[in-house]
């Protein structure tokens, strides 16, 4: 599997230096991520396929992924967009999605490609596996030097990301190509990682509540100190969904709906 990175164009405080896509090329070539409908990434997609792609399987609906996919449909009407459903927020992007399913497979120029749904992150996000070759279209599942957000308030549940992580975990891939950074080259250590730190992280927490704190941001300024207050939303909604898991599993309450408290 060698697809041809393309790169979104669009850095900023959230994306980094900006988003991955995918292309794979063949008879029918495969998009993977919409981008953000940057005309350089336009154009370098014209420059490898000039027909433009067939498909465009988006990974997700935020908006670094989907907010490209009216630009492509514009400029190629032939190009088929596709993504696992999230009906709230799939209207905002204006094309016509083809709902894709968990275990759907998609004909490449490199042979199949899985669809298997990874919500946590985002309720719709899924990964593309290509068995053959052990590689991962891991979109926002994985990203190198940084943990993934998970926006509770926004779609994003963070026991449905760790069941993602262990889902992926079982496909034992040998690299993963994200939508942000590096090749993930060793991702099994990667996602030791990742498992480690929430489960540090859930630690902090109830730590935190055991010593008095009970809001969301006594909670994140205890935890992330020193954090760039750009980042900070991001901070409070991943100490949120910690909570929401906690609540879950039975060991903290929510109390006037925003004061938290462990169950004793
Ligand atoms: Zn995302």
């Amino acid at each position: 599997m060698n697809p041809i990175p393309l790169h979104a164009a669009n850095p900023g405080p959230i994306t980094g230096a900006g988003n991955w896509t995918y292309l794979v090329p063949g008879a029918e070539p495969l998009l993977i991520d919409a981008g953000v409908g940057n005309g350089e990434h336009l154009e370098a997609i014209a420059a490898a396929v000039p027909e433009g792609p067939a498909r465009v399987i988006v990974s997700h609906a935020h908006s670094d992924h989907a907010s490209g996919a009216p630009a492509l449909a514009a400029r190629w009407p032939s190009a088929g967009c596709a993504k696992f459903p999230w009906p709230e927020e799939d209207a905002r992007w204006g094309v016509r999605w083809e709902p894709l399913a968990d275990g759907a497979r998609i004909a490449t120029g490199e042979g199949d490609l899985e669809v298997v749904h990874t919500p946590g992150h985002a309720p719709d996000h899924v990964v593309l596996w290509h068995a053959s070759s052990r590689t991962l279209f891991g979109a926002d599942l994985l990203q190198v030097g940084n943990t993934v957000a998970i926006p509770a308030s926004k779609g994003g549940d963070l026991a449905a990301y760790l069941r993602s992580l262990k889902r992926v975990q079982a496909l034992a891939p040998a690299r993963v190509l994200p939508a942000h950074g590096p090749v993930i080259e060793d991702p099994l250590a990667l996602i030791d990682h990742y498992l480690a730190h929430r489960h540090h992280r859930e630690v902090q927490i109830l730590t935190a509540l055991e010593g008095g704190l009970d809001t969301v941001d006594a909670i994140a300024a205890r935890i992330y100190t020193g954090l760039d207050l750009k980042l900070c939303p991001l901070a409070r909604e991943n100490v949120l969904a910690h909570l929401v898991k906690l609540e879950h599993d039975g060991l903290v309450a929510r109390r006037d709906g925003a004061r938290w408290q462990l169950v004793t």
